[in-house]
């Protein structure tokens, strides 16, 4: 991920864990240099903290030049890790620092358990980091997501901005900190001006997400249909592999809640988006409750899939390997390069009812274009036989599909001699 977008992603790297506090410990360390000499490393500690989850609230509003610069899943990345960086240079503070005043101590005490809390529960709800890698941690999480719905785990995760409130007291009331104005006035400036943009993003933003209108949707297989939708507004400009969170805030019975998911047509037309939409659970099952006319609110677009295609070489082969639904955002990038790269497709379905794009590749195939489906998903053989050894050494691989099946995918890849570069997947499970 590094070498893709080298600059863009230290810089961001570098505000967040530098930039972004230095200001305030300068201010601090300035003020109480005389006082408190020997605390001001575990002071400093706090400051960290308390500016990295400020931070971590700003990238929680996903926005779009970020979204460009360095993808989204990178950016959740910083998100997440900043979190649990957080949450240890915020314990060495409450651990090591001696404090006086029951009132400090139990706001700072109660935001950290209740940050350690959220951050256990978001790692294996909200994050990859288990369920993506280990069978077992995938499975507790579906089995206890009948009750711990996203929509829960979405709420239970935004109590982070009530620990913040906290700790934010928790400054206000240290009296040997709050004689310091210039100190204060900037800590609440960073604490106004972030949790402004946060409500920004989600009371006003939102609501100029890009509205559309839903021209078709139907089954195109049996657990999969496709939603075309006309867009009122055409400023979205979205390119091809691009991805929406979609919401329709108007239907009775489906949650208003924001789902991701992929454009599977081409950007010729930016009027008509479309969607492959696999039904698996209690969202996207209810989708039989839209019909034509329904409203549908788009937020985005993310993805840096056709910025990678058109910054890289058109003599490398694009490799597209799609498992599943997850094929959608690869139709959309087909579509758009067949003129332009040599391209190599392989599908991998679960049987032949659910080969509902077949007719569309096969209608692409010609000297450039390749295209291969089958019912089982790749193993180690199959790489080397499907692949040449010029498309392993130059191809840029674009792979989507679900989390295991994408890390299993890459990690084989590799060991065929394919460069880390060259291996780009979207996962938002990081
Ligand atoms: C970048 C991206 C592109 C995607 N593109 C497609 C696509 O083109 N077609 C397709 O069928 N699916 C796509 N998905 C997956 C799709 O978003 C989920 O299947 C859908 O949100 C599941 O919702 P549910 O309530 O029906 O299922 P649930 O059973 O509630 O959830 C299934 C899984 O989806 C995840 N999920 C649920 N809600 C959200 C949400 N609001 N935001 C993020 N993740 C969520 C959860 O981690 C959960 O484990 C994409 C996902 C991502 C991250």
């Amino acid at each position: 991920m590094l070498k893709k977008y080298p600059i863009a992603l230290y810089v961001t790297w570098s505000v967040a864990l530098i930039l972004f506090p230095m200001p305030l410990i300068l201010l601090l360390n300035t003020s109480m240099a005389h006082s408190a000499i020997d605390q001001l490393i575990l002071i400093d500690a706090g400051i960290v903290a308390y500016s990295w989850w400020l931070f971590e609230v700003y990238l929680s509003t996903r926005s779009l030049w970020l979204d460009r610069l360095i993808g989204l899943p990178a950016l959740y990345f910083v998100h997440s890790t900043l979190g649990l960086g957080a949450l240890l240079v915020g314990f060495i503070h409450w651990y090591y620092l001696v404090s006086m005043g029951q009132l400090i101590v139990l706001t700072g005490r109660t935001a950290w358990f209740m940050v350690l809390g959220i951050a256990l529960y978001s790692v294996l709800f909200m994050s990859g980091w288990l369920v993506d890698r280990f069978k077992i941690a995938a499975q507790l999480k579906n089995t206890l997501q009948h009750f711990f719905k996203h929509q829960l785990s979405l709420w239970i995760h935004r109590l982070n901005l009530v620990a913040i409130f906290l700790i934010w007291i928790h400054v206000h009331i240290i009296g040997r900190v709050n004689i310091y104005p210039l100190f204060m006035f900037t800590f609440d400036t960073y604490s106004f001006v972030i949790f402004g943009l946060y409500l920004w993003q989600k009371l006003v933003e939102n609501k100029h997400v890009t509205v559309g209108e839903v021209i078709d949707i139907h089954s195109i297989s049996p657990t999969v249909v496709q939603l075309n939708i006309q867009l009122e507004r055409s400023k979205t400009n979205f390119q091809a592999g691009n991805f929406f969170f979609l919401s329709f805030k108007n239907v009775k019975g489906l949650s208003v809640e924001a789902h991701p998911f992929s454009i599977s047509n081409a950007p010729i037309d930016q009027h008509t988006a479309i969607f492959t939409i696999r039904q698996l659970g209690d969202f996207t099952k209810k989708l039989d409750l839209v019909n034509k006319g329904d409203k549908v609110f788009l937020e985005g677009p993310f993805g840096r899939f056709a910025s990678i295609i058109e910054a890289s070489s058109s003599d490398s082969p694009l490799i597209l390997i799609g498992m599943g639904t997850d094929i959608a955002s690869l139709l959309s990038i087909a579509q758009k390069y067949h003129h332009s790269h040599t391209i190599k497709v392989i599908w991998t379905t679960k049987n032949e009812s659910e080969r509902y794009y077949h007719q569309d590749f096969e209608a692409l195939v010609t000297g450039n274009f390749d295209y291969v489906v089958q019912n089982h998903r790749l193993n180690r053989a199959q790489v080397k036989e499907m692949l040449t050894v010029e498309e392993l050494q130059t191809g840029q691989f674009f792979i989507v599909g679900p989390a295991f099946g994408v890390i299993g995918l890459k990690k084989m890849l590799s060991a065929a001699g394919v460069n880390k570069n060259n291996l780009i997947d979207e996962r938002l499970t990081m």
